[in-house]
């Protein structure tokens, strides 16, 4: 089973919380959106990292992101 992090761009506003909270799956585009550091299509969390996820996405201010396994 895989965790993935789902972004909803209709909702990011670029604030980067995630981005600190994930560092070793997110980085920052130019213009300060979340990005795969890896390049991934879509953002599998490793387990060390679930916890921070689970912090972002109870954290981030506009509701974009949800966990989902596969
Ligand atoms: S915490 Fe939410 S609003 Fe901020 S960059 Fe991440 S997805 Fe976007």
């Amino acid at each position: 089973m895989n965790t993935r992090l789902l972004i909803d761009w209709t909702r990011c506003e670029a604030r980067g919380l995630c981005i600190e909270l994930v560092p070793e799956v997110l980085t920052a585009d130019d213009w300060g959106y979340p990005l795969s550091r890896h390049g991934d299509v879509t953002l599998p969390i490793p387990a060390p990292a679930i916890r921070y996820a689970e912090e972002a996405v109870r954290e981030c201010p506009r509701l974009a992101l949800r966990l989902i396994e596969d």
